[in-house]
């Protein structure tokens, strides 16, 4: 039986899979995945290169098609809708990409890049209107008018970003992915970008899902963080909560590996993850972890652990940092608990 939306939630996925046909079988990007996120919040999602998280945002907004699952956008599963709907739904999607120079036409100036989606989809009156808009949009982000009629190349990474994030506001979208939008910026223009998107969220009401594999960028934006391995997720919890009290050996090693700038206060051992990844191609059950996890017993070879939060299983009441769920079979009563 299929359960009901939740309400309070703008995006939900249910089960949903990406896999890509390879040579030797099925990568399985995606596998099962399943999120909620509230309307004016953002979610975290973490992971190191290749396990699954850009996939995950592309095929939520049907950049990429999902090979199964449900994507529930207030409620009503989008997957299942044609294109004509679809576009009309894309208004209310957007996306930030990490080098927004590889998503946008060179030849056009940074006013002709904004204008370009509310001229496609017709939501001013005129193009001058749009123009007038995409002016509007550039003082949003900080972009002074005088760049209006240059082109891209001649400005810096930060400058460049704030094109993209004007562009993906020119819709007035409700949800916006943000795919690793800090990662090739310097650290203090990092800053400015991370603070810009979270005013913007205030102003507008936006839901975000922020995509990085830095952990100390997400913990400033998000509200709730997902950790994904190889197409998975392993720990979901609030971010507070999952940097106080991460449970999953594999959030551990990557949270022992955040630098810590005051020298002083370099006192924590950090986990170096050893062992060779497992394949996405064609995955056995057991824990995709397995082959790199100091912890790892036999049942984790067998079987896949489910995401639970431990807290239940022990029949405690709800934890004050609110619901913590995490797949390990430290967790699960099969094995030997930390
Ligand atoms: Fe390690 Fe087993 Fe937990 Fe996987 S399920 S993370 S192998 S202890």
């Amino acid at each position: 039986m299929e359960c009901p939306a939740n309400t309070s939630s703008l995006l939900e996925t249910r089960h949903l899979k990406k896999y890509f046909k390879v040579k030797g079988g099925l990568l399985h990007a995606v596998d099962d995945v399943n999120i909620a996120i509230p309307h004016n919040r953002t979610l975290g999602v973490v992971g190191e290169s290749g396990c699954g998280k850009s996939t995950l945002g592309r095929t939520i907004i049907r950049l990429l098609d999902a090979t199964d699952g449900q994507v529930l956008f207030n409620g009503e599963d989008i997957l299942k809708y044609g294109r004509r709907k679809m576009k009309a739904m894309r208004r209310k999607m957007q996306i930030i990409f990490q080098d927004p120079y590889s998503s946008i036409n060179p030849r056009m100036s940074v006013a002709e890049i904004i204008a370009e989606f509310m001229i496609v989809h017709n939501t001013c009156s005129s193009r001058t209107a749009a123009f007038q808009r995409a002016a509007e949009l550039m003082d949003t982000v900080g972009l002074a008018r005088r760049y209006a009629n240059v082109y891209p190349h001649e400005l810096d990474g930060g400058r460049r970003q704030r094109i993209g994030i004007a562009r993906a506001l020119s819709l007035d979208p409700q949800f916006i992915v943000c795919d690793e939008p800090v990662s090739a910026l310097d650290v203090s223009i990092q800053a400015q970008i991370l603070n810009l998107l979270m005013d913007i969220q205030e102003d507008r009401g936006l839901t975000y899902m922020f995509i990085t594999h830095d952990l100390s960028v997400v913990k400033h934006i998000s509200d709730e963080i997902i950790v994904m391995y190889l197409g998975q997720c392993v720990e979901q919890a609030a971010s507070d909560e999952l940097f106080e009290n991460p449970m999953h050996p594999y959030t551990k090693a990557l949270l022992s590996a955040i630098p810590e700038p005051d020298i002083s206060m370099r006192t924590k051992e950090i986990k170096i993850i050893k062992g060779e990844i497992t394949s996405p191609i064609n995955p056995q059950p057991g824990c995709r972890f397995a082959a790199r996890c100091e912890y790892a017993m036999d049942i984790c070879r067998e079987q896949t652990p489910p995401l639970l939060s431990p807290w239940d299983l022990r029949q405690e009441i709800e934890k004050p940092g609110g619901k913590h769920f995490v797949a390990c079979h430290l967790y699960t009563g099969n094995g030997h608990s930390e």
